[in-house]
């Protein structure tokens, strides 16, 4: 599951670029569109639990904000560079158009290896990436949240870091906060959830019954957890999860032909998702090289760990029984591998598409920061399940009318919004 020499900004490009033609879009809005609006690249110092300094480096990217303060999460990863992120961030600008919230893309990042990092060094970055772009970001201006290998517990020091600086209190400046420090019941389900919404309507469409469907899972995050649970209370059934093993610095494939039991594999994970081998060996799971999970027997597959999954070089393994794909990771099929899912029939639920339920959760929590007032669980999921519906068949149904890939559908509305907001703006 690394990132190779695959540039995801040019694959961002390229899919904009496919678009911005059946658009139609004039020069100078493509030239806006096709770039990030500002770029922050920095240096983060680190005094180390060793007394040693060291230096780690920090990205935020505003892709768009023509629609409303930028929005977007911050990852911490080894393989992080300039370029994932502002193709993060121009994802985040069109997720945030075809969910309808009035927020613009925004990414963020640093490069770092959690796994090995104290709580204390990870404050420390979390502090000094605050502290280089402090005057750049904000309740109105752009606002952070979690994404890979980030937690509440990242968020809160982050915001307590703006805050100390800039003397106030301002919650709205960060989501995905722990509940009872500003954060909003349902932040840690919605983006799961929200795939899991998705593939109902994508289930209902195809005329297929949750309870007579199977799923394979890559990743075993908070995005696929959640996903996970949801769809096996919807009565389907889990065959796989794939995940990364820290200690071999490899991926494997959990599977079970009777299904995973989703309890007894969340009690031997780690708070990366990382799955105990030893364990899941003992509890009867077969385990099967990284890629393999693709290639399971069943009818859905849910890539949702990173970009860059399902290449030219595994599509093919993709079972011929797989109806949909629903993309919890952001940019986790390349091109080379869309043409060919593209040309099989299978039903895509794009990326930003099937994860906007984490950023539609975080628009509500700035809603709920902003007036102080929180809401109940139930509340917020009912709101997050209308929205993420509603984009859904928004897009199934341009598709249907105008014959167009679900991946296209969905960025002829993202795309036609933005650019419809910078042109009312008087920007192009
Ligand atoms: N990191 C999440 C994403 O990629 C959520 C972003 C947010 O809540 O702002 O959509």
């Amino acid at each position: 599951m690394t990132a190779k020499s695959f540039n995801a900004f040019a694959m961002a490009q390229a899919q904009f670029d496919k678009v911005a033609g059946v658009l139609d879009l004039d020069e100078a809005t493509r030239e806006l569109l096709r770039y990030p609006l500002r770029e922050f690249s920095f240096a983060i110092p680190v005094r180390m639990d060793d007394g040693r300094a060291r230096v780690f480096r920090g990205f935020r990217v505003q892709h768009n904000d023509a629609r409303g303060p930028g929005k977007g999460g911050i990852r911490f990863h080894p393989h992080e560079t300039i370029d994932t992120v502002r193709a993060l961030a121009t994802w985040m600008t069109w997720k945030c158009a075809v969910v309808e919230i009035p927020l613009g893309g925004s990414k963020g990042g640093v490069v770092c290896e959690p796994h090995n990092l104290s709580t204390r060094e990870q404050e420390q970055i979390c502090r000094g990436w605050v502290r280089q772009v402090v005057r750049n970001v904000g309740p109105v201006l752009d606002v952070p949240a979690p994404d890979v290998m980030t937690s509440a517990q990242h968020m809160l020091w982050m915001l307590d870091e703006f805050e100390t600086i800039t003397g106030g209190k301002y919650p709205g400046f960060i989501t995905g906060k722990p509940v009872g420090m500003g954060g909003s019941l349902g932040r840690t389900e919605a983006t799961g959830f929200g795939v899991v919404f998705t593939v109902r309507e994508a289930l209902k469409e195809l005329n297929l019954k949750p309870e007579n469907t199977t799923a394979s899972v890559q990743g075993f995050g908070n995005v696929a957890q959640y996903a996970v649970r949801l769809y096996e209370q919807m009565g389907g059934k889990v065959t796989c999860v794939a995940c990364w093993d820290q200690q071999d610095q490899q991926a494997y494939s959990y599977c079970r032909r009777d299904g995973i039991d989703f309890d007894q594999l969340l009690g031997i994970t780690d708070r990366f998702g990382g799955i105990d081998k030893t364990k899941a060996k003992q509890l009867g799971y077969e385990i099967l090289p990284g890629d393999d999970w693709l290639a399971q027997d069943v009818d859905i597959l849910i890539p949702a760990a990173l970009e860059n999954q399902i290449t030219g070089e595994n599509v093919g393994r993709i079972n011929k029984r797989v109806k949909i794909i629903a993309e919890g990771a952001n940019g986790p099929t390349t091109p080379e591998a869309d043409h060919v899912i593209h040309e099989r029939g299978i039903f895509v639920i794009p990326d930003f598409l099937a994860n906007a339920g984490g950023v539609t959760c975080s628009y509500f929590e700035q809603v709920q920061s902003n007036m102080n007032y929180y809401w109940e669980k139930d509340e917020v999921l009912g709101k997050l399940d209308v929205k993420m519906t509603s984009a859904y068949i928004a897009v199934s149904e341009l598709a249907r009318k105008r014959n167009l890939y679900m991946r296209d559908a969905a960025y002829v509305i993202a795309i036609g919004r933005v650019a419809q907001a910078c042109r009312d703006r008087g920007w192009v």
